[in-house]
């Protein structure tokens, strides 16, 4: 049986964990310290390192420890991360016999050029471009790439629990609720928020079906998220422009306090 876990590290950044009691295979470990803490802690060997993008807050621990444990390095081909062993783009497939798992690899740039998605067990680890009812910020990509990355993740099975590398659901919530007020189940998702983060849980993973559902970045054709999108930018938006829409809206994200 596989248990995926979230080892903390830094303010809000999750190293997900998958392990079967015994191997364990870790999503973005941008710092060494907490995955070895863990690891002997719980008697698990690692059988690999999967990365999804360049930034220091998911790849700061690798060479530590690729060089402790010696296992593959899983991480984008258009990014320049070192100690990458085994770099990896849309269509590949990676085989991890210890956990006896498969995972497919998704390219869905934006956040930055090469970033990737995992995907596999009804899972996928998604970085920093879907976020618990928001998305990443737009770095090195254009605004087309990440809104089709977002469109591929909302194509995935409702039932696919979404693995984020950070806790920003109730900021991201606020901004929903600015998009959309009349959203109920948003209301729902705060409310559940809320209560999860003052018990100290995560509000991960959520589901396709539940940002499909309250994540205005995947709204873009919901006429208040239009509204809303259109009187922030000032224009006048029509439903049929999604770009329009989705570009109004990270703007707006990216003002909004
Ligand atoms: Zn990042
Ligand atoms: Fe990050």
């Amino acid at each position: 049986m596989l248990d995926i876990i979230p080892i903390h590290a830094f303010q809000d950044n999750y190293i997900w964990t998958l392990h079967n009691r015994q191997h364990a295979a870790v999503v973005d470990p941008g710092d060494a310290a907490p995955v070895r803490a863990h690891l002997d802690a719980h008697r698990l060997k690692l059988a690999a390192i999967l990365c999804t993008h360049h930034h220091g807050d998911h790849v700061g621990g690798v060479r530590e420890l690729a060089q402790v444990y010696n296992v593959p390095v899983y991480g984008p081909q258009l990014e320049n991360i070192s100690c990458v062993s085994h770099p990896v783009a849309e269509g590949d497939v990676i085989a991890i016999a210890e956990l006896n798992i498969r995972l497919d690899v998704l390219d869905i740039p934006g956040h930055t050029r090469g970033h990737v998605a995992y995907l596999g067990m009804g899972a996928v680890f998604c970085g920093d471009t879907l976020f618990g009812c928001g998305c990443g910020r737009l770095f090195e990509g254009t605004m087309a790439q990440l809104h089709h990355s977002l469109q591929r993740l909302a194509s995935l099975p409702d039932d696919t629990r979404v693995y984020c590398a950070h806790e920003y659901t109730e900021a991201n919530i606020r901004f929903a609720l600015a998009c959309e007020p009349g959203n109920a189940q948003l209301k729902k998702r705060q409310a559940e928020a809320r209560t999860l983060r003052a018990a100290g849980l995560p509000t991960l993973p959520s589901s396709i079906a539940l940002e499909k559902a309250t994540n205005p970045f995947l709204r873009c054709t919901e006429q208040e998220v239009i509204q809303n999108a259109g009187r922030e930018a000032g224009l006048e938006l029509a439903s049929g422009n999604e770009m329009t829409v989705f570009t109004a809206l990270r703007e707006w994200r990216n003002r909004f306090s």
